[in-house]
């Protein structure tokens, strides 16, 4: 029989009831569909240890023996019952708190161990492993790699356990010998030296061995990733045929400024993204394209000659900010920096009053502004344009692909998009996150920045510290000191940053401080903000809220308290706040003493580094994709089920190239030998569709 059309309640193990948790909870109907939920890890059974060779708590092992005795300890709740294992040379202790009633331990029987070891008091025992007389020892159990199932609460609940899960899939071993229909070209399968389809599902369930394992792995994880770029980059095809405005001119506006108002050189990457801008703008094809440069790259000066660039052909730009204080921001850099020219400027965002948004409409409309500066505000269907050529997004990670396209319909034809971050993106995320964009990279920082010095001390230090911050603001220098603040505990936050707030005050009486956090009013935020930027006051006392954006170069110290509790990327942002002036910028992490392997790993890296692309890829590796990978946050087309961006992005390299070839023969796969392409990624978006209306 058909597997995919095989109903679940069907299979062997399964019934009515479970399989009504299996579709709810996995999204599973068909046999198929079964056989396509991949095991996460895998035991190997096939290899027999003696006690003294345990030497880790990580790993599952086997051993064979027999037990010596056993006696309960203890009564009640707390009675345990514990036995001495022997495998002929050294001995070592089973213990079971729970179900002792049902246990009918033997002495004398050879029994095979299976479990997981764990230390106690300095010694290594096993905490509930599983006994098997060896007599009942199948081939099978322990013939190879067995395969581990991901559950969900609900499906344990029912019985439906990795053990269980593996049951099931295997009563349908044999209907999987006969085959299943492949999903990529036979040429393509030969060409990148593939297992096919059916052998990969089978090998990835049942594996004789670790290679054939990695083998089948690999397969599934290519034609994952090969969809996910056949997809990605059949829209940028399709795109590209998408006529866009040609903006061949360079004339007065960016003339004028380029040669009178330009503060400084620009760097040589800054020259070299301009012109890959420029030759999109002028192509007569839609530009889609995403710039990438560190914190304090210079990515605002980018943007603007670009949207002058824009001027000159007669289209206006809008450039959108993900925050209000990042927008008035630019509107004020941008402003300052036009101020001798003839280009008009407007800013739009949430507090623009009813009034003001009126005549800006208008002047939008009549084509009198040439670049609109603003928030999430601008996508609004009232704001129209005489004629939008241009969008750039400022630190896009922050909204999604649907967002974007809403700019599209602004204008007759789609407008050129410019998309902007400030956290480099991982390789293997900007090929699939990003993967229907050109990207430019912005690799190097205007001349005379002196790096900043991260220094990591516990919070025990404080008061060096203060010592320290007391000598840089004697120099004349500002002070940041942020605070963590993560909704689950907003209240006790606000608190901290409360207390935090006070304690400054006391050690610098001599000094004014500020304190910004996202519950003021956006009035008072912007005052205080405002005091700090002036430097009437010489610390400032925040939240996150100072990540993006804020730019104060005589500010040259960052201190952040609880480091720990803040992620790679974030305090990398933190960090670029500082260093933007002449003076040497300290970045100093203060966490609690008892830091987990991960938090240290943290603090580690960001002593070690400046470099934004290193911390990006160390974050990713770190807390792996995690949010990424889900279709509905990131914008993948499709989730991935067994590939990861951490760890297969050589493979992502291939398969993408692999996609590329043969977009480059057939852009929208319309020849009949790609046929087969075409229908799995209609199946494909259909079932992703599917998933978005369930949850
Ligand atoms: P980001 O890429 O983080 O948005 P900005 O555009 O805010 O960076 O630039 C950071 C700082 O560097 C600003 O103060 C800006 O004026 C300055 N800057 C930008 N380009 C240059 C350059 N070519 N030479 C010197 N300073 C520059
Ligand atoms: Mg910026």
């Amino acid at each position: 029989m058909d597997l995919s059309i095989q109903d679940i309640t069907y299979c062997k193990g399964v019934g009515t009831r479970r399989a009504d948790i299996l579709r709810k909870e996995l999204g599973v109907h068909t046999a198929l569909d079964l056989l396509l939920q991949y095991p996460y890890k895998y035991i190997d059974r096939s290899r027999f240890i003696y006690i003294h060779e345990i030497d880790n708590e990580d790993t599952y092992v086997q051993i064979k023996g027999t037990i010596t005795e056993y006696h309960t300890i203890g009564i009640g709740k707390g009675q345990r019952l514990v036995a001495i294992f022997s495998d002929g040379q050294n001995t070592i202790e089973l213990v079971w708190f729970k179900g002792i009633q049902y246990l009918k331990l033997q002495l004398q029987t050879p029994y095979l161990l299976f479990g997981k070891p764990s230390a106690f008091n300095h010694q290594y025992n096993f905490v509930h492993p599983e006994l098997t007389p060896l007599s009942k020892v199948t081939p099978e159990m322990t013939s190879g790699l067995e395969p581990y199932y991901n559950t969900t609460e609900r499906m344990k609940n029912a019985g439906l356990n990795s053990k269980a899960m593996r049951s099931i899939i295997f009563h349908l071993k044999e209907e999987l010998k006969q085959g299943l229909p492949e999903t990529l070209d036979m040429d393509l399968v030969h060409q990148y030296h593939l297992m096919g389809r059916a052998a990969a599902i089978y090998n990835v369930h049942f594996p004789k061995d670790t290679p054939t394992m990695q083998q089948a792995r690999a397969r599934l994880k290519f034609e994952e990733l090969f969809y996910i770029q056949l997809q990605l980059l059949r829209q940028m095809k399709r795109r590209e045929q998408n006529a866009g405005y040609r903006m061949p001119i360079v004339g007065k506006f960016f003339h004028q400024f380029y040669r009178e108002c330009l503060p400084f050189a620009l760097t040589g990457a800054q020259k070299r993204v301009i012109h890959e801008i420029q030759d999109d703008m002028r192509s007569g094809k839609q530009m889609n394209r995403l710039l990438q440069g560190d914190v304090g790259s210079g990515k605002t000066l980018v943007a603007l000659l670009c949207a002058l660039l824009a001027a000159d052909n007669g289209f206006q730009t809008c450039i959108m900010a993900p925050t209000e204080i990042l927008a008035q921001q630019h509107m004020q850099t941008i402003g300052e920096l036009l101020k001798q020219t003839d280009v008009q400027v407007g800013l739009l965002t949430g507090s623009t009053s009813r009034k003001q948004r009126e005549s800006l409409h208008a002047a939008l409309r009549s084509g009198q502004i040439h670049i609109l500066i603003g928030t999430h505000a601008l996508l609004e269907d009232e704001v129209q344009f005489a004629n939008l050529g241009l969008c750039i997004i400022d630190e896009q990670h922050r909204f999604g692909v649907a967002q974007r396209s809403r700019l599209w319909y602004k204008n007759e034809r789609p407008p050129h998009i410019l998309v902007m971050t400030a956290t480099p993106i991982p390789r293997t995320l900007a090929m699939t996150v990003y993967g229907d964009l050109q990207v430019s990279v912005i690799d190097e920082l205007p001349p005379g920045r002196k790096p900043v010095q991260t220094l990591h001390y516990t919070l025990m230090r404080r008061q060096a510290i203060y010592q320290f911050l007391q000598q840089q603001i004697d120099k004349g220098q500002q002070v940041y000191v942020v605070y963590p603040l993560i909704k689950e505990n907003e209240k006790l936050d606000l608190q901290d940053l409360q207390n935090g707030f006070e304690e400054i005050c006391q050690q610098f009486p001599q000094y004014r401080v500020s304190m910004v956090h996202g519950q003021m009013k956006s009035a008072e935020k912007d005052e205080q903000m405002q005091l700090f930027q002036r430097g009437e006051t010489q610390i400032l006392v925040a939240t996150t809220v100072i990540e993006v954006g804020v730019n104060v170069p005589n500010a040259s110290v960052m201190v952040i308290m609880n480091a720990e509790r803040f992620g790679l990327s974030q305090l990398h942002q933190l960090r670029g706040r500082v260093g933007r002036g002449a003076e040497q910028s300290y970045c100093i992490l203060l966490t609690r003493v008892e830091l987990s392997k991960d938090t240290r790993q943290r603090m580690d890296i960001m002593v070690a580094t400046n470099d934004g692309f290193r911390i990006a890829e160390a974050d990713l590796q770190l807390r792996g994709p995690g949010d990424l990978e889900g279709t509905q946050q990131s914008g993948l087309p499709f989730d991935l089920k067994i590939a990861s961006l951490a760890t297969d992005g050589q493979l992502l390299q291939v398969a993408r190239q692999a996609a590329m070839d043969i977009l480059d023969k057939d852009p929208l796969l319309e020849h009949e030998r790609h046929r087969l392409y075409k229908q799995h990624l209609d199946l494909l978006r259909m079932t992703a569709v599917n998933w978005s209306d369930i949850s």
